[in-house]
Order: structure tokens, then C-alpha cells, then sequence
């Protein structure tokens, strides 16, 4: 019996100016960036903890607490290799990650395939293995009027050797 399982994660920044808008490891151009103690990027975030919530591994500020120096100003790519890491040394492989980013301005659809082939390079997935979806929040709520970005991201997981889907499916070139 294939053993599957699903992370969900869901991150929030505050967007300010002189602060850079870094989405799943790429610099967007805009007037207004992320706030947070790492590099605030929100995408990256989102998909660290759905990474670790699949294997019940606890969120991202507990592996990474934003009163530890280490992650100061800190490129959260780094958060999403070590989350896959730590369920990898479980027996699990990233099989999927699905994504939103919802912000109000400006338009990400030009910056789309970049932020799949990063998040896609960082994790050592397949392009077709990683989704990114944009929304705005029409105008209501904090992030409908720019103060702020959301995401969210669902992963999935499966237990190596515990089914047909051989290790052979996933070629990982770092394994
Ligand atoms: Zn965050």
C-alpha cells in the first residue's frame, strides 16, 4: 500500500517600501517589497510549512526562529532545502507542490515560469511537479489594499518503498 500524505501551508507579509518582493527566490520588480525577519518571502514560506506539515514536522518558526541571527535578512530557499531535508531523512519525497500568491499589484504572470524554475532547481522537481497561481484580493482587506500578501501552498508526500510508485519515478539528482 502506497503511503501518501498532504501538507498544507499558508504564510502572511506586510508590504513595504525600500524592501525587495522576492517570490519563491525571484526579485519582482515593484514599489513596495515584503517585510520580515528573513528575505519575507511569502511563497517560500508557504510552501516550507506545507513541506513539513505533510510529515507532521511542526511550522516553519520552529525550525527557524525569527529571534535567531542566523536568519537574519536570510534567502528562505534555504528554509525550503532544509524542510525537504528533514522529511527526506523520514523517507518521504516531495512528490507535488501547488501554490497561490495573492497580492494586488503588480501583475506576476510575467514572472510565473522564473518562480516555477527556482522553486523547481531549489527542490530538485520536475517543472510539471511545481505550480504557481496568482490572485488579487479585488480591492477588500488588507491585501486588497496593498498592505499586505498572502500565500498558500499544498504539498504532497510519499513514503519511500511503501508502494508502487518506485523511487525510480522521482529522479532526485542530488540523491
Ligand atoms: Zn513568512
Amino acid at each position: 500500500m502506497s503511503e501518501y500524505r498532504v501538507g498544507i501551508g499558508w504564510d502572511v507579509h506586510r508590504l513595504a517600501a525600500g524592501r525587495p518582493l522576492i517570490l519563491g527566490g525571484v526579485t519582482v520588480a515593484s514599489e513596495f517589497g515584503l517585510e520580515g525577519h528573513s528575505d519575507a518571502d511569502v511563497l517560500s514560506h508557504a510552501i516550507t510549512d506545507a513541506i513539513l506539515g505533510g510529515a507532521a514536522l511542526g511550522d516553519i518558526g520552529m525550525h527557524f526562529p525569527d529571534t535567531d541571527p542566523r536568519w537574519k535578512d536570510c534567502d528562505s530557499l534555504e528554509f525550503l532545502r532544509h524542510a525537504q531535508k528533514l522529511v527526506e531523512a523520514l523517507g518521504f519525497r516531495v512528490v507535488n507542490v501547488d501554490s497561490t500568491v495573492i497580492l494586488e499589484r503588480p501583475k506576476l504572470k510575467d514572472y510565473r515560469e522564473a518562480i516555477r524554475q527556482r522553486l523547481a532547481e531549489t527542490l530538485n522537481l520536475a517543472l510539471d511537479r511545481v505550480s504557481v497561481k496568482f490572485k488579487t484580493a479585488e480591492k477588500v482587506g488588507p491585501v486588497g489594499e496593498g498592505r499586505s500578501a498572502e500565500a498558500q501552498a499544498v504539498v504532497s508526500l510519499h513514503k519511500l518503498g511503501s508502494g508502487p510508485f518506485h523511487e525510480s519515478v522521482f529522479p532526485n539528482p542530488t540523491a
